[in-house]
């Protein structure tokens, strides 16, 4: 799979990229990830890649050329889907990127400011995707996001693959506590369950855990359950 970021801020993925599970995948060539500077794109002189809004109010709006250009270069002949990170984009779920894992090729483009010109989610963008509700300064961590949880999917990436079934939101539940050693830390022990190595009982006792703290922490997940 391959990545290819457009932002005005490429310096800001070099720690992410370069560390952890990111880093490893790229080493295995489970995936390429390009960060591209948007404002190589830009015609305008002094490499504004923003003006101000149509109509009028506060901040300033990326103007459409450096992303139409950008993308057409960077897509060349190959196939691919373009995401734009945006508030007002589908909430990204584990559901989510299971299908952009399924990609082969994904352009994610960063927005600033206001925001980017409607021209570019017309024309140029197959998907607008936010990471939750809340507004962030750019969608620079927003891309690192979809890069960090779309990787870990990617099969051969994370070790073990088993670890990824029983993951928060697979089927609809978060995951059930971890304890590792002491069993007992400072007066506080490990559930006996864990230790007694039956393993039926184990697994009854994280389902059990899984549903209380999804109704904890997410009843909206089990509604239907
Ligand atoms: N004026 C916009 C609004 O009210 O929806 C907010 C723009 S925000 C300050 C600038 C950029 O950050 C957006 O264009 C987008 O690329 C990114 N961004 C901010 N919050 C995001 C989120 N929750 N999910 C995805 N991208 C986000």
């Amino acid at each position: 799979m391959r990545f290819d970021i457009i932002t005005i801020f490429p310096e800001m993925f070099t720690p992410v990229l370069n560390e952890s599970i990111v880093k490893r995948a790229q080493e295995k060539k489970k995936v390429a990830i390009r960060v591209h500077d948007l404002r190589k794109y830009t015609k305008d002189k002094h490499k504004k890649v923003d003006d101000r809004p149509f109509g009028g109010g506060p901040g300033m709006v990326m103007t459409p050329q450096p992303f139409f250009d950008a993308v057409k270069k960077i897509k060349g002949r190959r196939k691919a889907k373009v995401v734009l990170m945006s508030p007002s984009g589908k909430r990204l779920t584990q559901k989510l990127a299971r299908e952009l894992a399924k990609q082969k090729n994904l352009i994610v483009l960063c927005g600033h400011y206001e925001g980017v010109d409607e021209r570019v989610r017309e024309k140029v963008v197959d998907e607008e995707v936010s990471i939750g509700d809340y507004v962030l300064t750019g969608g620079e961590i927003p891309a690192m996001v979809i890069i960090d949880c779309v990787t870990r999917l990617i099969p051969g990436v994370v070790g073990k693959e088993a670890s990824l079934e029983d993951e928060s939101f697979e089927r609809d539940m978060l995951e059930y506590p971890h304890y590792t050693r002491p069993a007992n830390f400072r007066g506080t022990k490990v559930p006996d369950v864990l230790l007694s190595g039956n393993h039926k009982a184990i697994s009854e006792w994280r389902k059990q855990q899984a549903l209380r703290v999804t109704r904890r922490n997410r009843p909206d997940l089990i509604k239907n359950k």
